[in-house]
């Protein structure tokens, strides 16, 4: 029998880390298990999207039924909290407190709180995981900075010392003995033949091929593009990218007592400017305020998101005017806010499938799908953004069952 063909995972962030992690799981007790390669062309594992977000283990509440978001940020963020328990990753649940603050967003926040409900009356949420707080004193008693005319507490909401889950998770696939890592393993192009997918690598000075039967495109902002380049179709998916920055308060002064939220603006696409605590070794650290959200021209591709990276300069006018609109949204949820000095943090791009001026169409989901015709033998994940870390290893599950096939070969 020919040995099995390698099964190749392109892009070493949390999604292709836990894809890796989950295939090499579900191959080891094969008596042949398919090698299995994960290429990256970051120096180091997790240094894109992976590392510019709010490291917030979402509960689930926001994403419509039954969507992949939903399921998968349901799913994962117990799977990931077991990982980071056995392994030792800090990781807190200080719970958030989503607020309403004029009568408008009423409907909304009591939307939210029927729905975690029915999660809960379901078992998807566990026994009180959410607490209606009706009024502005019951705001008031969860959060004594905070000013709303009501709000809702869901204690499920965590946070994750993201750089050490990273750690942890390439360890647990470095450990798996089928299992290789390449960084600064560039794919720059491929092709299909008879044999199945011939991928071109760039790796420092070094260039060359490696065969797989089966690729993952888990390449995160540049994914769409990637598979654009490989694969010949009608009309190769695309992402589009939206900016969000964050500020944060220098110093260790606790404010809140957990994570706190505003209603999402309709049409938003983040979850508007919201306070976020880190966590490591110490503790909870770090209040940061964040991300808002800014759409980058729908012409740009994921090679040219270098210079959208660069935090607001508060000196030039068009920083200060984007400071002060930071500082009014948060104003209206947290008064105190006027006696901080905010200092820009770092900036983060979401990976859209939509764009208000070129595809409108609002929010949409993760796409996780195993390509037909001219993309046989290639998962595609596409859209991967919010709530990607707290669902990544769910996603590895999911996409393991999807190569069950290739897996037995
Ligand atoms: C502003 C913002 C806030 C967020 N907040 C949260 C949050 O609080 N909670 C939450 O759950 N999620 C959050 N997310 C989403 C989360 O960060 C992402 O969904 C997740 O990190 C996606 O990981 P990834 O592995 O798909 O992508 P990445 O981490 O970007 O990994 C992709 C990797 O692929 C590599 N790559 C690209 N092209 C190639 C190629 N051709 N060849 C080889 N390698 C390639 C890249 O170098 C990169 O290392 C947020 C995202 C943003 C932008």
């Amino acid at each position: 029998m020919p040995p099995p063909s390698p099964i190749v995972v392109i892009g070493g962030g949390c999604v292709g880390l836990s894809v890796l992690r989950s295939l090499s799981l579900s191959t080891s007790l094969l008596p042949s298990p398919p090698p299995l390669f994960l290429l990256d062309a970051s120096p180091v594992p997790g240094s894109g999207l992976t590392s510019r977000n709010s490291g917030v283990l979402h509960s689930g509440i926001y994403y419509p039924p039954s969507s992949n978001k939903e399921r998968l940020c349901l799913r994962g963020r117990p799977l990931l909290s077991a990982f980071c328990a056995g392994r030792g990753v800090p990781l807190s649940f200080p719970g958030k407190t989503v607020v309403a603050t004029s009568p408008g967003q009423l409907p909304y926040l009591r939307e939210l709180l029927a729905k975690a409900e029915a999660l809960q009356a379901s078992g998807l949420l566990p026994p009180g995981a959410v607490t209606n707080l009706p009024d502005a004193a019951a705001v008031r008693a969860a959060e004594p900075r905070v000013s709303a005319l009501a709000g809702a507490r869901f204690a499920t909401t965590g946070v994750v010392d993201v750089p050490r889950f990273v750690d942890a998770l390439a360890l647990a696939c470095a450990e798996a003995p089928a299992a290789e890592i390449a960084q600064s393993a560039e794919v720059v192009g491929g092709r299909r033949d008879e044999g199945g997918w011939l991928l071109d690598v760039r790796q420092g000075s070094a260039e060359y091929q490696l065969r797989a039967s089966l690729v993952v495109n888990a390449a995160g902002l540049g994914a769409a593009e990637l598979y654009g380049k490989v694969v010949q179709g009608p009309r190769p998916p695309r992402h589009f990218f939206c900016q969000g920055e964050w500020l944060r308060l220098p110093g260790r002064e606790k404010i809140f007592n957990g994570l706190v939220y505003p209603i999402p603006e309709p049409g938003l696409a983040g979850l508007g400017v919201h306070a976020t605590v880190g966590v490591g070794e110490e503790g909870l650290k770090d209040v940061k305020f964040g991300p808002d959200v800014s759409w980058l021209p729908a012409h740009l591709s994921a090679g040219d998101l270098g210079a959208h990276y660069a935090c607001s300069d508060g000196e030039s006018e068009e920083g200060a005017a984007k400071i002060r609109r930071f500082r009014r949204a948060i104003e209206s949820y947290f008064p105190g806010v006027a006696d901080l000095a905010l200092v820009p943090d770092q900036v983060g791009i979401r990976p859209k499938l939509w764009h208000p001026d070129a595809l409108p169409g609002g929010d949409a989901d993760f796409v996780i799908r195993r390509e037909r015709g001219a993309g046989d033998g290639w998962i595609n994940l596409l859209g991967i953004e919010s709530p990607g870390l707290t669902s990544c290893m769910a996603i590895g599950e999911e996409v393991a069952a999807l190569a069950q096939d290739f897996i037995e070969r």
